[in-house]
């Protein structure tokens, strides 16, 4: 399989209200979304290349002036209170939605309440996280997530300028911050997404200082993925499932950390 230009221009639909699913997790199986943003409107402090959901138009990490539009941590544990003691199967719980979760002004607190809930009403199921990593400045965050089962974070670079042209951050985010609460973090996944063209940290120097950052963060793995679906800058490549391969099975050996690729 090649390289392949992506010129279908659907994106994905942004999700309505608190929870929403159960999808299909390409590791986990059904994973029931929560989401801490608002309804149908994106809100994140990054504006990725490859986002799914299309261009962020309200890049920031300061989220306490659209306080109004996010949902309360009451009915956020109410509502996946409900799905929980519900019929509906679901193997995770996963904070994820229109944009950051970690941005949430109660996020931790969340975190504590659902996870005591599942705790008593289905031990089985995980708790996961996926976030881009923006929020591990506030000590609250990082300090909860090892209550969580799958903390799963974003990093797409090794160096500044990937990290600019990749995630087009909100002003006052900075890379090396970034790196220095992954490092504080320890025990976590890193998900990392592959693209190539116009915008690449595929190629030879991005990749070595990726995997420079991944041995000195020490994860307990990496995920790998790259595009599957349209993305608002249509000149990206998809990284075939070959070359993924190549980088996991690269990555684990010079950085001792494991690597997992997955394709569509
Ligand atoms: S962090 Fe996620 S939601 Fe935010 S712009 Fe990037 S891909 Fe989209």
């Amino acid at each position: 399989v090649g390289n392949f230009k992506v010129e279908v221009l659907m994106l994905l639909n942004l999700k309505e209200g608190i929870l929403y699913g159960p999808v299909q997790s390409r590791r986990y199986g059904p994973s029931l979304g929560i989401n801490l943003m608002p309804n149908r409107s994106k809100l994140c402090s990054f504006n990725c290349v490859y986002c799914h959901f299309g261009l962020t138009r309200r890049c920031t990490r300061e989220v306490g002036r659209f306080a109004a539009e996010l949902p309360t941590a009451d009915a956020v544990v109410k509502a996946v209170d409900t799905a929980l003691q519900s019929s509906v199967p679901f193997n995770l719980v996963t904070f994820s939605g229109n944009g950051e979760p970690t941005l949430h002004p109660q996020f931790p607190e969340m975190v504590e309440a659902i996870v005591k809930l599942r705790n008593q009403r289905r031990p089985q199921v995980k708790v996961a996280l996926l976030s881009n990593s923006t929020g591990l400045y506030l000590e609250a965050v990082r300090r909860v997530l090892p209550k969580l089962d799958l903390p799963v974070l974003k990093l797409d670079a090794g160096r500044e300028s990937t990290f600019n042209a990749m995630n087009r951050p909100a002003r006052d985010i900075e890379f090396s911050q970034i790196i220095e609460n992954l490092k504080q973090c320890g025990n976590i996944i890193v998900q990392t997404v592959f693209v190539d063209g116009p915008v690449s940290n595929v190629v030879p120097g991005p990749l070595e200082a990726y995997f420079k950052q991944i041995a000195a963060i020490k994860p307990r793995e990496v995920h790998l993925y790259s595009i599957d679906r349209p993305v608002p800058e249509t000149h990206l490549l998809r990284v075939p499932p070959s070359q993924l391969q190549e980088i996991a099975a690269d990555g684990t050996r010079i950085t001792g950390v494991p690597m997992k690729a997955f394709a569509a």
